[in-house]
């Protein structure tokens, strides 16, 4: 008896071990998705800057062209000054002009590198897609190698356990048996090893030993688990 429950718990605990492998496969596959998806808007949001920094630096180098022009209108009517002061008065309209030119010529370098550097960076993220979406349909994969062979193990140990089951008595202990399991899985069983509860580490009481060596169904006192002990087996 106490060896169906050593058995038991042995079963339960494959049983857990498999269905949790079965359910951890389809989160595998979402998170792989997941991160896919989330590679994918950086792509996105990296083609978007890129975009701005192109249209930033076109705008600017229409401004500088229309200085260009403004600064040749200028050093016409520079040609046509009919005065020293309008003269002078062209003159630094015609110098303020061209240190804008500068600044804009600047800004407009700056813009060109930023779209280099955004250009590196896009490509490396593409690169990452191209691995995030090479992970996913390998996990994919993967996934649905296993899962035929966890579903078999799990239809064979829960089988297997409907008939070590049959060593637990009816009524009660049967009732107590399925309300532990359904609460706690595999952990509704705790080996009493060195008459102790493996679990709780409480002393089992002489005569839950002694129960035990019947194979009747015993409880931890204190944390209500099915106790068994192994090597004890019952004559
Ligand atoms: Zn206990």
């Amino acid at each position: 008896m106490s060896a169906a429950y050593a058995q038991l718990h042995q079963l339960l605990k494959h049983l857990y071990h498999a269905e949790q492998l079965l359910e951890h496969g389809p989160r595998r596959i979402v998170a792989a998705q997941n991160k896919v998806a989330a590679a994918e808007q950086a792509c996105v949001d990296q083609k978007e800057q890129i975009q701005l920094l192109k249209k930033a630096a076109d705008q600017n180098s229409l401004n500088l062209k229309s200085r260009e022009a403004d600064i040749q209108k200028l050093t016409g009517q520079l040609n046509q000054a009919s005065s020293n002061k309008e003269y002078d008065i062209i003159q630094a309209q015609i110098s303020a002009a061209k240190a804008g030119d500068a600044e804009l010529e600047d800004k407009i370098l700056s813009l060109f590198s930023q779209i280099d550097e955004a250009t590196e960076e896009l490509a490396s993220r593409q690169e990452q897609l191209d691995l995030a979406k090479q992970k996913s349909s390998d996990v994919a994969a993967e996934v649905k190698e296993k899962e035929p062979g966890l579903k078999a193990e799990v239809s064979r140990l829960t089988a297997e356990i409907e008939q070590v089951e049959k060593a637990i008595p009816g009524g009660e202990s049967n009732s107590a048996y399925k309300r532990l399991r359904a609460s706690m899985g595999p952990s509704a069983l705790a080996l009493v090893d060195d008459g102790f509860c493996s679990e709780c580490n409480t002393g089992a009481t002489q005569q839950d030993v002694v129960r035990m060596n019947l194979g009747e169904f015993v409880l931890c006192r204190a944390c209500g688990r099915i106790l068994y002990q192994v090597g004890h087996e019952a004559s």
